[in-house]
Parts: C-alpha cells; structure tokens; sequence
C-alpha cells in the first residue's frame, strides 16, 4: 500500500494579530524548532523570505513571512516579547545546521539567536560518543557524498585531516536513522535545482512550498526525538553541545556573507574549534577570517617550539582541495 503523505499543519503569519497570537504560543513552549527559507541565505545577495519557528514536537508551526511584514512597524513584526524569547539563552532553539540562519535573522533583525541546540553537530559528536564510530569510519565519511576528497588523499595527508569531520545533510540523516518521516518534498526540491533559491521571493508563495518549510521544522522535531530517544542529545551532554552549537553558528559571522563561489565560503566539512573551544594561542585565518588555535593550522616546529604556522586554516586549505582551486599559502612566524 501507498504511504498517505499526511500534510504538516501550519499558521501562516504575514500580519499583526497572527505575529502576536503566534508569539503567545511561542512563549508557552519548552524549547523551540527553528529553520529558515529566502533566496541564498547567507550570501551576499541573500534574502530572508520566512522565519519558521514551531513549538515542542512541532505541534504548532507558524510561517513568519519576513517579507510582507516588513511593511509593518518594528514593533508589529518583532515584538520585544518575540526578540526576547529568540535572544534568551535559557530558551533551547532546535536547529539543523544554524549558520545561515544565524546569519540572516541577525540581519533582518538585529537578533542573535541564543541557546542553539543545532543536530546537526549533535549528530556528529555522536558518531564517537555513542555510536563508537572508529578513525577509518571518519576518513570514510570524509570521502563519501562526491565531496571530491578521494580516500588516498585523505590517508596520505594525516596532519592535515587530523580531527577533521564530513558534515552530513538533513536528508541523508533522516534516512541513516531509518526515521517513519516522509523527506523534503522532492517537486521543491527540482523547483529549486530548476529555478535556484529565488522561488522564495515570489507572492503569494506557492503553498506546495509553504508545506515544505512546515514540514522542515517537522522533520527537525522528529530528529531531535530520535536523538534523545538513543541518547545522542541527553541532560549531561546538552550545555556542551549549545556551546558547541554557539561556536557553529558564529563560525560565519567573522567572514560575514560572500558570493557563492567565493573559495573558503561553507562547504562540506565542520569547521575546527568547534567541537573544542579555542585554547593557547589564538591567530587569524586568512580564509575565514576566524581567530582559531594554532592546532587548526599546518604547523612547522623547529625541535619542540613550534616556528612558523599557514595563513590557512587546515579547512580552508581542504577547501582549496574540494574547489581544486591553486591558491598561494604562505608561512607566518609564530611569536609566543
Ligand atoms: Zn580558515
């Protein structure tokens, strides 16, 4: 028998009276599931075209359509109620990679999102916390997904790919953890391989892609049952993984937002220092701009003391790998 898709329940917000009853409910819940939709988020040309936030288990999902409530004063589209929420750290945001998104609302708003809990880093500390994942189960993973990071390449380059993660899509997630959830929708998914990320801007959206951003803040609130069900996300973890998931979503906000094929733009691995906070020393990266630990870069020690350090990053230096792009990288003094 055929799967009957069942259609997520939304409340589409484009007005005063619905952006104050959908923070009313907002405000009563545990935590929050938070996911956006526009043009290129992130980009230089990105465009935040809608601000979805559900409640616990996604029993209510609201659509804040950014755009036709810019029209309306501050007040009325981000309600100090609604901005306190989104700031307090004490309020968990569930999300699946947070980056863009930080990036987006804190532009369009002047907010930045605090408390993220974001799964897809919790999925990854899981891999070695608890499901017991060994070194060539990473390499494997590095290399799998056409991430143009052949295994030999891996394996002949230890040092550079020390401690280095693949970063793994919702999807793939969703399927990996074998979850009774339907995928994104695979029409949107064409429509946005056929016509890019600008299907967003238009008026009034499509309600196959109103359902589609629903049924996102959906999937995140099954993932995140699943990972507390098998013990991925749990009390004693979950302040080390919003730490974590901080440091994620602020990884873009030194580079702020670039062109698309801008070469240390995102790509497919974790950045470092997230998963571990920063120590020692610190110095810039001249790709992504983030000030890192000296471990994050390609080392050249004279005996024991450390000499001289890349201007890259070990992950901006794999992103010239995965754009095959030539790129000078250059030496700099390391002075304690
Ligand atoms: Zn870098």
């Amino acid at each position: 028998m055929e799967n009957v898709v069942v259609p997520t329940r939304y409340t589409y917000c484009d007005n005063v009276s619905s952006v104050s009853y959908a923070t009313r409910l907002l405000a009563r819940s545990s935590y929050l599931i938070i996911d956006c939709e526009g043009k290129n988020l992130g980009g230089t040309d990105g465009v935040l075209s809608l601000m979805c936030i559900g409640t616990e288990r996604a029993e209510h999902v609201f659509l804040f359509d950014v755009l036709a409530l810019k029209a309306q004063p501050r007040n009325a589209h981000m309600p100090r109620r609604l901005e306190h929420i989104l700031s307090n750290p004490a309020v968990r945001k569930v999300m699946w990679d947070c980056r863009n998104d930080f990036l987006e609302v804190l532009g369009q708003y002047g907010v930045a999102l605090q408390g993220i809990l974001d799964l897809q880093l919790a999925e990854i500390h899981s891999r070695i916390s608890v499901r017991g994942e060994k070194e060539w189960k990473r390499m494997a993973r590095l290399a799998a997904g056409g991430k143009r990071l052949p295994l030999p390449l891996i394996k002949q380059n230890p040092d550079l790919f020390l401690g280095v993660h693949g970063l793994q899509g919702m999807d793939a997630c969703i399927k990996e953890a074998r979850l009774v959830v339907t995928g994104k929708d695979p029409q949107v998914v064409a429509m946005h391989k056929a016509n890019g990320s600008t299907i967003w801007l238009e008026r009034p959206l499509l309600p196959q892609l109103l359902q589609y951003a629903a049924h996102d803040i959906e999937m995140i609130g099954a993932l995140y049952e699943y990972f507390k069900q098998n013990l991925w996300i749990r009390p004693s973890n979950e302040d080390t993984l919003v730490d974590q998931s901080m440091r994620y979503a602020y990884s873009l906000y030194y580079q702020g937002r670039v062109a698309d094929d801008h070469i240390f733009g995102s790509s497919s691995v974790l950045p470092l220092d997230i998963l571990r906070e920063p120590h020692g020393l610190t110095v810039p990266c001249h790709g992504c701009r983030r000030m890192l630990s000296l471990n994050c870069y390609t080392i050249y020690r004279q005996g024991r003391k450390i000499h001289s350090r890349t201007n890259l990053c070990r992950i901006c230096q794999i992103k010239l790998l995965i754009k095959q792009v030539n790129y000078p990288v250059a030496w700099v003094n390391v002075s304690f």
